[in-house]
């Protein structure tokens, strides 16, 4: 399909020739010396505690490969770069990547899917693109990061989102007693993690509790699946017991103790499908106990 093309031909022309692969190979370079130096915005902490728990859950075989693939970069922090980037005009065409619009009452069957790519799709790319051996170095490190970045994406509810209001970018809310207009993604990408007050690593050893069945199960869907459960999950999203009314929806304590255990239970999924993903590409001995399909991750093509 033609938007799968658009991330393997513009990063290949991008990034394999002279100058404008050097260009490219700064960015990032600066971009990575930029973030370990100053710390990022409070929003890139739902990915990090993603890739910290799918750290937990790597081979050591995946694990080395995937130092190798970064470079020696923190995945935590690689994991960051995709939004990082979309802002400018060299990687505007990847902003569609991070969602995928659908309406309550579509399927994704009979779905017009964004010319320009969208979640699914950039997935899936990107998992090509690090299954193939012959992809060069630069193009495999930024299709992990966009791998690592994706998969987070994908499970939090408003990513598979409503095109009404945006995916929640159009509701406005106010946040406890704060004064400062937010919006409802905000709530999901940030808020709902800060209110935790823990840091990374001790949020995701919070939450890294699972059995093998869950583990099992998990890692046995695809790209589909977990865009699928998002859309059923955001009806809980927008559950706000207050009546309609203009202005402002007010997210109150009860709001955010309701729906904590959603988004947690989210980022703990991601954390554990990211690591089966990766484990399947670069460790295939490392499931055969447990599943037959190896090949899951990416045969979500078959559209509900
Ligand atoms: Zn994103």
């Amino acid at each position: 399909m033609s938007r799968f093309k658009i991330l393997s031909n513009r990063h290949s022309a991008a990034i394999s020739r002279g100058p404008a692969a050097t260009c490219v190979s700064v960015a990032l370079f600066f971009w990575l010396a930029l973030c370990s130096s100053q710390g990022l915005a409070f929003g890139a902490d739902g990915h990090r505690i993603i890739v910290s728990i799918a750290e937990k859950h790597l081979s050591k075989k995946t694990a080395a490969e995937l130092t190798q693939i970064s470079g020696g970069t923190a995945l935590t922090e690689l994991a960051l770069w995709p939004d990082q980037i979309r802002g400018q005009q060299k990687w505007s065409h990847t902003k569609s990547w991070h969602y995928i619009n659908i309406k309550d009452h579509e399927r994704f069957s009979g779905l017009r899917r964004s010319p320009k790519g969208d979640v699914l799709s950039a997935l899936k790319e990107s998992y090509k693109q690090l299954k193939d051996p012959k992809t060069e170095s630069q193009q495999r490190r930024e299709a992990l990061a966009f791998f690592l970045h994706l998969t987070g994406d994908i499970h939090q509810p408003l990513h598979v989102g409503r095109y009404s209001d945006l995916g929640g970018n159009r509701v406005s809310i106010k946040w406890l007693g704060s004064n400062k207009r937010r919006n409802l993604h905000w709530v999901w990408d940030t808020g709902l993690i800060k209110d935790e007050q823990l840091g990374v690593d001790q949020y995701s050893a919070l939450i890294n509790k699972t059995t093998a069945q869950q583990r099992h199960n998990w890692q046995s869907d695809s790209f589909l699946d977990w865009a699928m459960e998002s859309k059923v999950l955001r009806a809980q999203v927008y559950e706000f017991g207050q009546p309609e009314k203009k202005g402002p929806v007010t997210i109150d304590q009860q709001y955010i103790n309701r729906t904590k255990p959603l988004l947690k239970k989210r980022l703990l999924m991601a954390g554990v499908r990211l690591a089966g993903c990766l484990n399947r590409l670069f460790d295939s001995t490392y499931f055969t106990p447990i599943t037959t399909d190896k090949n899951v991750c990416e045969t979500g093509g078959h559209l509900e």
